[in-house]
């Protein structure tokens, strides 16, 4: 097949079935085809790359040169870069088709792309329940198949939750493995750039593409990139031997654990044993702290990295304004959301002066606590498994006037972002009313290796 061919048949199908699932915001039929007939010819000439021709989707928080970048925002609704971010060019040179820009929690704050200002994105297992989130269009479109591979953006579990609830693989990268350069920034801390793709061998082709060091993101690391690839082709499907896993058992006692996710991770963890894993219990004693450490430092840097949002330089402004401040004002007011505003408020008031020290102050000690309770857990293990969320995908609507009980379903997902671990979930069942449910493997900093190999012998 073609990448004309399979490119047009996949627009066909994102023409006839995204009416309904609504995971693009942006699908730019003409410049996709145009890249699908680029790729065409450098087959016939035999200029090939990982991904010539490969239809891929984007979280559309990433900045991409020429097609609209809204990070589902009212106050970025006609923003059109003028240039791409590094995974969007590492894709290009690596012959992909951006087949479009996918819908997410505005600025990528949320668990169910509710809170998006364009559309809802509906699970494509079940049309009345959220495909999770904060990137539950690209998982959505993976999992319709809509695309063959999306990139989505992590914080605190965007990539792996929402991977988890609609059935499909989702890889965050340790911090700093790949650059942020053309990311829009929620918590420049905590981001990070990961593959949502059908299986983790295709996890593994996608990570070797957008990783590396780059100079336009210095928190990205200088650190070699192992050809996961061709690694992962050396193990034997299957055979796990030698392999160490850890088990939290602060994670077992979490309240509020649906039973059918609780049956699908003992099942996953007999199955992994049964390929040979070893099974420890550790611990992770700060496990108690990381939603209310995070819920502070996230909406801290948010609230710092939005307030470029002025109406000013670009996207939307509020022009029935009487002078700037007032502009300010009406600009921000309009074009934010309720859940983004309230991120801002928050992280505003824990950074303002004499509360610094109380609030984000606290924080980041907790964080080096948690920091700590990794190292030492993986003094005695490989990976640590654990369940992605404590309930699999809910209805549309059930949580959404709730901020709180949402933000207490990210339990398990945030701790890899606070320590600037990988993680990555696999699909690993399915709940009695027939939903997905994915379980969660951490390693080591800069060990994705671990976890590509875990993954691929379980799935
Ligand atoms: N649900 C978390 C939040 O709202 C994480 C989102 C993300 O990873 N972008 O902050």
């Amino acid at each position: 097949i073609s990448s004309v061919e399979l490119t047009t048949a996949l627009i066909e199908r994102i023409e006839q079935y995204d009416g309904e699932i609504g995971a693009f915001i942006t699908v730019d039929k003409d410049l996709a085809l145009d890249q699908a007939k680029k790729a065409d010819q450098d087959i016939a000439d035999n200029k090939t790359a990982p991904l010539t021709g490969v239809p891929i989707a984007l979280k559309d928080l990433l900045c991409t040169r020429g097609m609209k970048t809204t990070c589902a925002s009212k106050i970025l609704d006609n923003f059109v870069p003028q240039y791409d971010g590094t995974v969007v060019s590492k894709l290009k040179e690596n012959g992909a088709v951006i087949i479009g820009k996918t819908n997410l929690d505005e600025f990528a704050m949320g668990s169910s792309t509710e809170n998006s200002a364009c559309k809802i994105t509906r699970n494509p297992w079940n049309t009345s329940c959220v495909p999770g989130g904060s990137s539950g269009g690209s998982a959505a479109a993976v999992a319709a198949r809509f695309c063959c591979a999306a990139l989505g953006t992590d914080t605190g579990g965007s990539i792996r939750q929402p991977a988890s609830h609609c059935g499909v693989v989702g890889l965050k990268p340790t911090y700093g493995r790949v650059s942020r350069f053309g990311l829009v920034s929620y918590a420049s801390s905590l981001d990070q750039i990961g593959p949502i793709t059908k299986d983790v061998r295709d996890a593994a082709i996608l990570l070797n593409v957008i990783s590396g060091n780059d100079t336009m993101d210095s928190t990205s690391a200088k650190v070699d990139v192992p050809d996961f690839t061709t690694a992962l082709d050396q193990f034997e499907k299957g055979a796990l031997k030698g392999m160490t896993a850890g088990i939290p058992k602060e994670y077992l006692s979490v309240e509020g654990i649906d039973p059918d996710v609780e049956k699908v991770f003992n099942d996953a963890k007999k199955s992994l044993q049964d390929l040979g894993v070893e099974i420890k219990e550790i611990s992770l004693p700060h496990t108690d702290y990381v939603v209310a450490a995070y819920y502070i430092i996230a909406p801290c840097e948010a609230s710092s990295n939005l307030a470029r949002f002025d109406g000013v330089k670009y996207g939307f402004r509020d022009k029935s304004c009487d002078d700037l401040i007032d502009m300010y004002k009406k600009t921000k007011s309009k074009g934010f959301g309720p859940e983004v505003q309230r991120r801002i408020i928050i992280g505003t008031y824990a950074l303002s002066a004499g509360y610094y020290d109380a609030y984000y102050g606290r924080a980041s000690k907790v964080r080096t606590l948690i920091m700590e309770d990794f190292s030492k857990a993986f003094e005695t293990c490989d990976f640590i498994l654990s369940p992605v969320a404590p309930a699999p995908a809910f209805k549309i609507g059930e949580k959404i006037d709730d901020p709180l009980t949402m933000y207490l379903t990210d339990i398990f997902t945030l701790s890899a972002n606070m320590a600037g671990i990988p993680g990555i979930s696999v699909p690993a069942g399915y709940s009695s009313k027939g939903l997905p449910i994915g379980i969660q493997m951490m390693a080591k900093r800069f060990d994705e290796m671990s976890l590509l190999r875990a993954g691929y012998g379980f799935e």
